[in-house]
């Protein structure tokens, strides 16, 4: 990856159609000076299958299927959560968890209802509850893989980010995207969603994950 291939660019493009990551992807380049485009201003592009079996090979299929369409760098999330009284799922199929085209809402409450199918069944340390009544449920950690592809050198730059947490039985805050109404961050005593754009960007997956991109880009 050479410096003006992605850097040289004024708007950089991210593959996705989540208007939840669009929006942390553009507070987060905006300070690099650079605009955000999205598959949503790409109409053309079909939906791309998403078949990998990890975040990150999901990421590269995202990246380079788009990069190679438009013939410029693109940069693709491939992001989830992995609970661990589930064994690690959603994880891959965090976005259809629910079935295909699941709202966020159909999700969390899917999440919700098999924890509690799990742990009634089986013996699982009690996490206790939160001093509002609702109920600790599962640790959980989402996980967010970057993949940046550059059509003209054929090359990729790959990172990783993630921060745990825990599943609550009820939400907290109405920021963010996705499953962050039920993550609880025990270190910071708060949820997911109830931080700022600028709070979920300092201790979030996508933030640290393109905290290690951005040098990456800068020094390639
Ligand atoms: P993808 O678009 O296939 O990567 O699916 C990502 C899915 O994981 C989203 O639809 C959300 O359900 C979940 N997810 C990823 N990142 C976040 C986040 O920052 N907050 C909440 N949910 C997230």
């Amino acid at each position: 990856m050479t410096r003006h291939s992605v850097l040289s660019h004024e708007v950089i493009v991210v593959a996705t159609k989540n208007a939840g990551k669009v929006k942390e992807f553009a507070h987060a380049l905006q300070k690099l000076g650079k605009t955000t485009a999205s598959l949503l201003d790409y109409p053309q592009i079909p939906d791309i299958v998403e078949d990998g079996e990890t975040f990150a090979a999901n990421a590269r299929i995202k990246a380079k299927t788009t990069a190679e369409a438009l013939g410029v760098p693109v940069l693709a999330d491939d992001s989830g959560l992995r609970v661990t009284a589930l064994g690690g799922e959603p994880g891959v199929y965090s976005a259809r968890y629910a079935g295909e085209g699941a709202t966020d809402g159909d999700n969390n409450a899917k999440l919700i209802r098999e924890l509690k199918l799990m742990l009634a069944n089986k013996e699982q340390a009690d996490l206790g509850q939160l001093p509002d009544g609702s109920q600790l449920l599962s640790h959980a950690q989402f996980v967010c893989a970057l993949a940046l592809y550059d059509p003209v050198t054929g090359l990729f730059v790959e990172v990783e980010g993630t921060v745990d947490g825990v599943i609550t039985d009820a939400p907290h805050g109405s920021g963010g995207f996705g499953y962050d109404p039920l993550f609880w961050l025990p270190g910071l005593n708060r949820g997911m969603a109830e931080l700022s754009k600028e709070e979920k960007q300092e201790i979030s997956h996508r933030g640290q994950a393109l905290r290690r991109l951005l040098p990456l880009l800068e020094q390639a």
